[in-house]
């Protein structure tokens, strides 16, 4: 090395990178050779980005015309050096991208792999490149981008990696050029055959030629004074011996070793061919090469459409959610934009509505303009018609998975929350995607249930679906708002996940059959004209219990009505039809969504519904009769209150005062005199529980 050689720069690995670079070298694993698909994948984003930006500024290319991935062994060196002709990187991508930021995946993976993940899965974390490392004790990456001088990254993994200037090295003219120095047990991927095998097996699909560097064997005539051309390097020349020759042009014949670029992947894009000639192993490995996934997909469809506009797609469910599905910063969907047979962009937002992101593809236009921005995309009314098809296509696509029951299970499982937010976002096919909801039910068992099965099972005389929201399906069950509807035989659904009550109340409906929350205001249950006329005459038979009830709890609750709705239970507080229900006020506080001013104005008006028939009531209203301004109607009141928050799917605002009249309860129970009683909480309670001590009147029944 001469004395001009620019000193190497020093930088330390992020602490998980360093992490993970340890596992991937000392981690015991046998599948190593998907490290090629990982870098040949890189390879072909990096030409992807230099071809996208050449549709704008095509001076671009200039650097280096010829697009290709190129795969050089050299057995003496025992070096593998993966080149591609992309975008490159310049100093500052090699040190953010190379080292030291860590990416979310970083430690996702991590933890998948000690979950028992495969490190074949790297790929789909976004740290492919490190996988280099199953392969490579040291790695050199030497790269130029448009924008920057050429540099040489390399690191032996061990904490640290060099960042040197590279101005004595061939020049790249753009792109980069990996360098692995393999581990001496890895050196099979030295051997043509193997490399062969491996890129038809994992890259098969790679728009962009990968070229690999063979050597061949050849035979040639040489005049016998000819000067060898000794410029070709490479090229290792041996004499044969050859007598039969005629000795007057008195040439031999050599055997020349010389190399030569041979494609590895010349299938035309499988999208261009026939559904019809396409194996289903064409169409899985084409699956994989797009998604980085390392299992089968779920679901494919290859269609094209022709008339006034054509294009030609794939569609793809994966059988899992990524581990990022929800993550804000990621890729607003995964369907690749060609545009005749050119790739323009991955992230074209407005292919696929936001809600089916999981769907993986590609659509190839043939009217679109080469050139098209993001900007021009938003308003182009060929791309709206593209989305609708691809749409209507993942609906087909859909119905198709739903006519299996175990893998439409693994598909809802994945993607569930995605069909209910496009319930929420998608107006157009609102109805068709609510034949894919799947609801636990008070008759569904251990099963989920369809809104169609719902429908099939319900008595006659039921008009509505009925629903019930709540935190967790063990809290519902046993709910006092399912008291009636399971006599009646009604069955209920339970909403359990957070996104199902917004989902179904954008829903409202379905099939002619309004979706009827059990826990609001307004529940008009189908009765007969007995159980009405019995319901009228309660209604007036609890003015009076009513009105002083209201009096005492004051603006607590909005109302006290006569409830048709439970049976067991002496009370229930239901919200008002348009605000939200006691699931949602608890979904709003956790998340802190709303301001308070809209919390105030949405969070639920309650009403208290009480049981006609619930002795504890009827006492009430006894007590009421004899005297309207008894104490313990009030004291009771309030326990009846805060007992039904809890029941009803509240959280109570002051659960000390609660605890306290418990507790006075509880002492009564055990024939403490109440003010031996712990004092501070009988202090706090003062104003409410004065007289229940004396009154031992009902307490049995408000256990
Ligand atoms: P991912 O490809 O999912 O982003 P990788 O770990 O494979 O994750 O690569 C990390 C980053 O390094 C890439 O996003 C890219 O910015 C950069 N990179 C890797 N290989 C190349 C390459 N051959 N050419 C240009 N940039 C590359
Ligand atoms: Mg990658």
């Amino acid at each position: 090395m001469s004395a001009a050689v620019p000193a190497p720069e020093t930088f330390g690995f992020q602490a998980e990178i360093s992490q993970l670079l340890d596992l991937i070298i000392n981690t015991f694993y046998s599948n190593k050779e998907i490290f090629l698909r990982e870098l040949i994948s890189n390879g072909s984003d990096a030409l992807d980005k230099i071809r996208y930006s050449a549709l704008t500024d095509p001076a671009q290319l200039e650097s280096e015309k010829d697009l290709y991935i190129r795969i050089t062994p050299n057995l003496e060196e025992k070096t593998l050096t993966i080149r591609d002709t992309g975008i490159g990187m310049t100093k500052a991508d090699l040190v953010n991208n190379l080292g030291t930021i860590a990416k979310s995946g970083t430690k996702s993976f991590m933890e998948a792999l000690s979950s028992g993940a495969d490190i074949s899965m790297i790929g789909q974390f976004g740290v492919g490149f490190y996988s280099a490392y199953l392969v490579a004790e040291r790695v050199q990456v030497t790269t130029k981008h448009n924008d920057d001088e050429q540099y040489i990254w390399e690191s032996a993994a061990g904490g640290t990696f060099t960042i040197t200037p590279d101005t004595e090295g061939e020049q790249l003219g753009r792109g980069t050029s990996l360098k692995l120095f393999l581990k001496e047990d890895q050196l099979e991927y030295l051997d043509e055959k193997k490399i062969k095998e491996i890129v038809k097996k994992h890259s098969e699909f790679i728009s962009y030629p990968i070229q690999l560097v063979v050597s061949k064997e050849t035979e040639k005539d040489v005049e016998e004074e000819e000067e060898v051309d000794e410029s070709k390097e490479e090229n290792k020349i041996e004499e044969i011996d050859d007598e039969d020759k005629p000795k007057e042009k008195k040439t031999k014949k050599v055997k020349e070793i010389t190399t030569e670029n041979e494609e590895l992947n010349k299938t035309k894009p499988l999208w261009t061919r026939n559904p019809q000639d396409v194996t289903p192993e064409e169409y899985s490995s084409f699956y994989k090469s797009l998604s980085n996934d390392w299992e089968d997909h779920l679901a494919v469809k290859h269609f094209s459409v022709e008339g006034q506009l054509e294009f030609k797609a794939i569609i793809y469910v994966p059988k899992r959610a990524p581990f990022d599905l929800f993550e804000s910063k990621k890729k607003r969907n995964n369907i690749k934009l060609y545009v005749r047979r050119v790739f323009i962009m991955d992230d074209c937002e407005d292919l696929i509505p936001e809600y089916l992101n999981f769907v993986r593809g590609i659509v190839d236009s043939e009217d679109l303009p080469l050139n098209i921005s993001r900007e021009t995309l938003q308003q182009n009314k060929i791309l709206k018609v593209i989305r609708k098809n691809i749409v209507k296509k993942c609906m087909d696509m859909f119905t198709e998975i739903a006519e299996d029951k175990d893998n439409f299970a693994k598909f809802y499982e994945a993607f569930g929350k995605n069909l209910k937010l496009g319930i929420h976002e998608d107006a157009q096919n609102r109805a068709k995607l609510a034949e894919f909801l799947r609801f636990n039910s008070t008759k569904s068992g251990e099963e989920m249930t369809s809104l169609k099965d719902y429908i099939t099972r319900k008595p006659e005389i039921q008009k509505s679906i009925y629903y019930l929201t709540g935190e967790s399906l063990s809290s519902v069950r046993d709910s006092p708002f399912l008291e009636v509807l399971k006599k009646k035989g009604f069955e209920v659904l339970l909403l359990v996940d957070p996104i199902d009550e917004y989902a179904v109340t954008q829903l409202k409906e379905f099939d002619g059959l309004k979706l009827v929350c059990v826990s609001k205001e307004g529940l008009e249950l189908e009765e007969t004209d007995e159980e009405k006329a019995a319901r009228e005459a309660d209604v007036t038979k609890f003015e009076d219990l009513c009105a002083a009830i209201k009096e005492n709890l004051g603006d607590k609750v909005e109302k006290v009505v006569v409830s048709n709705r439970i049976t067991d239970s002496p009370c229930v507080l239901v919200t008002g039809q348009f605000g939200w229900s006691s699931n949602m006020e608890r979904i709003m506080k956790a998340q802190a969504l709303r301001d308070s001013s809209m919390s105030s104005y949405m969070a639920s008006k309650k009403t208290m519904e009480l049981n006609p028939n619930n002795p504890i009531i009827i006492e009430l209203k006894n007590k009421v009769a004899e005297d309207k301004a008894d104490k313990t109607v009030r004291d009771l009141t309030f326990l009846l209150y805060e007992t039904s928050l809890l029941t009803s799917g509240f959280t109570l605002d002051d659960p000390s005062s609660f605890a306290a009249r418990i507790n006075r309860m509880i002492s009564l129970g055990l024939s403490i005199d109440s003010d031996v009683a712990d004092a501070p909480e009988a202090a706090a309670d003062e104003d409410d529980m004065p007289s229940l001590v004396e009154e031992s009147g009902s307490m049995e029944e408000v256990d």
